[in-house]
């Protein structure tokens, strides 16, 4: 897992401090350990892991300067982009959300404050945080949750006005924005540009939204309705 992580960081030209590299090789170890006896990931070799986890969570660093900045992660699961991000930048406030309280306790009980990582933990449906916490991130990042379309109402509320959405999305994300624009223009989302990265032998794009206008309080709605009427 180390060689292949210190690989992609030199070919992202993603200059890290030793131990800001050690305590991401210990991220992944634990993730895959942990897979054993919770089901977190369909990828259990550590160069896989590497790849697709780390260094794709670390791609975000190329498209945003992330120091100091508030970020969300929508959907974290295993912790993914969000933990990486916080071990490679340890000024990013990072808060991470998803509705499956396993995988959340164990993050927040035992994977993060192993590695002494402080992070905001919403246990819960993001239709149903995005009240209290509305507008209140610099950047909300998501991978692997919805198609664009859904997941811009889940998490297009959270963002500032003036702050990004970041997409994670394989090569046919121009597609999924093509369909996602009725939604982008109802919530407030603009499209800025895709950056694109060489994953694993894939193309991985992140869709760099930017929120120039406000979303409207009726966003988000509930699960079903999205589902059922895109916007
Ligand atoms: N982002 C992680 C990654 O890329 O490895 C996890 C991806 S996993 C396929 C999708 C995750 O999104 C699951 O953990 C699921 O519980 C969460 N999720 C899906 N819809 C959600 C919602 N509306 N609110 C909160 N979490 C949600």
């Amino acid at each position: 897992m180390r060689e292949t992580l210190q690989a992609g960081l030199a070919r992202l030209e993603l200059a890290l401090p030793p131990e800001r590299v050690e305590a991401l090789v210990r991220f992944g170890e634990a993730v895959l350990e942990q897979n054993k006896v919770m089901n977190l990931t369909a990828i259990t070799e550590p160069r896989q892991a590497a790849e697709l986890h780390l260094l794709d969570s670390l791609t975000l660093l190329k498209v945003l300067p992330l120091a100091g900045k508030s970020l969300l992660d929508v959907g974290t699961g295993a912790g993914f982009p969000g933990v990486p991000l916080k071990l490679a930048e340890p000024e990013l406030r990072l808060s991470l959300l998803d509705s499956l309280q396993k995988r959340m306790r164990w993050l927040e009980t035992e994977a993060l404050p192993a590695l002494g990582v402080e992070a905001c933990f919403l246990t819960g449906r993001a239709e149903s945080f995005a009240g209290e916490y509305r507008e209140r991130f610099d950047v909300v990042a998501s991978r692997a949750v919805a198609r664009l379309n859904l997941l811009c109402e889940l998490c297009l509320p959270f963002v500032r006005p003036g702050g990004y959405f970041l997409a994670m999305k394989g090569a046919l994300a121009g597609e999924e924005l093509h369909e996602a624009a009725g939604a982008l223009r109802t919530l407030g989302g603009s499209y800025e540009r895709t950056a694109e990265f060489e994953i694993g032998g894939a193309v991985h794009s992140v869709l760099v939204i930017h929120k120039t206008g406000r979303t409207p309080p009726q966003y988000p709605r509930s699960w079903a309705r999205i589902k059922q009427k895109p916007l």
